[in-house]
């Protein structure tokens, strides 16, 4: 039996920052409870949390429960605590063919103590990653962060097991979005990302409408002090007029649209159950370049769905190459159990997916290359993450953290910057700080990201 204050707890968060979040609140409350949190090597109990939505992301998952496993055979972990996606998807034959893991927990609720795990305690069912609690272990770097607002979705894809994953839709009451959102402000983040599976819906269980434009205005309001406010996955047919105006007026709005549309001809769409067909897509692509200048999109795409013909795939790459779309993401369709699409027929050969997936990556290469390039000696506002090898790494309101390009900006002199780990720790004698925006003059382009001088 682990003596409770003892137990050193470390976490490997795996997926998206949904998940990223709920780690974070799996550890404030640890942390809170007295349980220092240490990092996965130094750890006594390992919590794992899973991502379990497509083949790929399953199989990172198991791969990083066999490291842990082969750890604790050789005595340097006593616990291993399988958490979130892979756990709520496939708890019992993960159970079965993992006897060395200790626990498999699904839902966003978690044991208040190790070790009461062991007794059963009924304590597991009472947590909740909507409960508002100050206790929030960051995970992120300190000048960055994620705001989630709901979790789960409204929408059923048909290829997609999210929604039997995370269950119903759950919107976090607007009051403690705020008291979240002031927390950060108080916390002076450079930077707040919005998200949940599908923040256009915010709303439509509490409040029984969409209301993300009003929060948005009001978290506008409560965190002045943030220069950025991001949002992360809109649903097409839900982002609507008012949403657009309020990121046209707002400044500390990122120009950033993150639209997953997943594909274009409507045979396919319908297929897939998304409620926009072509004509609307384009439509609302055309009007938030009208009335956003200067935005950045971002979208993904799903190739090789089942029946998904060569002229099909045609039109879905010539929509790419017309719509030239800033950022793109493009995934190969992952055929799931529990999922609509499992059951469709004409499920296409791997080697027509791959070389599908190829051919959209090498389009959009050129495309984002071609974009980059009219960012030459135009002077850009950037968030500076980390200096690495002598140079800043950073970001513009156009970059989304972890998934998008980014700005390497040289300083003025060369000894301004001077190695500093990526997360929380700085190099006083650095000139710019994680966390700074600085002016950069962009002096040389390449596919992704952008070169520049600090001005
Ligand atoms: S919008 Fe569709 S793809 Fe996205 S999480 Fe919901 S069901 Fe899945």
């Amino acid at each position: 039996m682990i003596s409770q204050k003892l137990c050193k707890v470390g976490i490997l968060s795996l997926g998206c920052p949904r998940n990223l979040v709920d780690s974070e609140s799996i550890l404030g409350r640890l942390n809170l409870k007295g349980y220092p949190i240490v990092d996965l090597e130094q750890a006594d109990v390992a919590i794992v949390n899973t991502c379990a939505f497509i083949e790929d992301a399953k199989k990172e998952s198991i791969g990083a429960l066999l490291d842990l496993i082969a750890l604790k055979k050789e005595g340097r972990l006593k616990k291993i605590i399988v958490y979130g996606c892979l756990a709520q998807r496939y708890k019992y034959t993960l159970a079965r063919e993992f006897p060395e893991i200790d626990a498999f927990i699904g839902k966003v609720s978690f044991p208040a103590s190790v070790s009461t795990m062991q007794a059963g305690s009924r304590l597991l069912s009472k947590i909740d990653w909507r409960e508002n609690h100050n206790g929030r272990f960051p995970l992120t770097p300190s000048h960055f962060t994620y705001l989630k607002i709901c979790e789960g979705c409204v929408n059923h894809c048909s290829y997609c097991v999210i929604p039997r994953i995370k269950g119903r839709f759950a919107s976090l009451e607007m009051d403690s979005v705020l008291e979240k959102a002031e927390k950060f402000n108080r916390d002076k983040v450079s930077e707040i990302n919005i998200i949940g599976q599908d923040i256009s819906g915010y709303g439509l269980d509490l409040y029984k409408k969409p209301r993300l434009t009003e929060l948005l205005r009001k978290i506008v309001k409560v965190a002045d002090n943030v220069p950025w406010i991001r949002l992360l996955y809109l649903y097409p047919s839900r982002v609507s007029d008012e949403l657009i105006e309020l990121i046209k007026d707002e400044p500390r709005i990122c120009r950033y649209i993150d639209l997953p549309l997943q594909h274009i001809n409507d045979r396919i769409l319908k297929l897939m159950r998304r409620s926009s067909a072509k004509k609307d897509i384009l439509k609302l692509v055309d009007k938030i370049r009208k009335k956003i200048p200067a935005v950045a999109i971002r979208t993904a795409f799903i190739v090789g769905f089942p029946s998904e013909t060569e002229a099909e795939f045609r039109e879905l790459l010539g929509f790419i190459r017309d719509a030239r779309l800033e950022r793109l993401g493009a995934f190969i369709y992952s055929r799931e159990e529990g999922t609509e699409a499992f059951s469709f027929k004409q499920q296409l050969p791997d080697k027509v997916k791959a070389e599908r997936f190829g051919a959209v990556m090498s389009a959009q290469q050129e495309i984002s290359r071609a974009i980059n390039k009219n960012f030459l000696g135009k002077t850009l506002e950037v968030l500076i993450d980390a200096c690495e090898n002598g140079t800043y790494l950073g970001r513009s309101q156009y970059d989304a953290p972890e998934v998008d390009g980014l700005v390497y900006v040289h300083p003025v002199r060369k000894d301004d910057c001077k190695e500093a780990k990526f997360s929380n720790g700085v190099n006083s004698k650095n000139k710019l700080k994680p966390g700074d925006l600085v002016k950069v003059k962009i002096t040389d382009t390449l596919e992704y990201d952008l070169v520049g001088e600090s001005l």
